[in-house]
């Protein structure tokens, strides 16, 4: 799916979480959404809130600002432990990531 027609009338508003338990810890995602993605002190990498916390409970989802998609969306797919999940909040389905159709 494009980044385009997830966003657009069939998509909605999206969110995205991390499998830390296939995080590489190599950062990718930290470089192209600083806003979103940050290595903790484990080495790991989790999503922000919107205080810039750490979300650190499992399968923790921060929304995807529109502006931050196509950087989120890199991220998802550069993601060496193809553990970045992006998916529609209305219905829980994932729109990229390793469980896309
Ligand atoms: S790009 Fe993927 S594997 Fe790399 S730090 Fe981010 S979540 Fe972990």
């Amino acid at each position: 799916m494009s980044v385009e027609r997830a966003a657009g009338v069939e998509g909605g508003a999206l969110e995205v979480w991390i499998d830390q338990d296939l995080c590489t810890g190599d950062g990718i995602c930290a470089q192209y959404a600083p806003e979103v993605f940050e290595l903790d002190i484990d080495g790991l990498a989790y999503v922000k809130g919107s205080e810039e916390e750490l979300l650190q409970a499992r399968g923790a989802t921060t929304p995807v600002p529109l502006p931050l998609l196509t950087d989120v969306v890199d991220s998802a797919r550069e993601c060496p432990g193809e553990c970045i999940h992006v998916r529609r909040v209305s219905d829980k389905v994932e729109v990229f990531g390793p469980d896309a159709e």
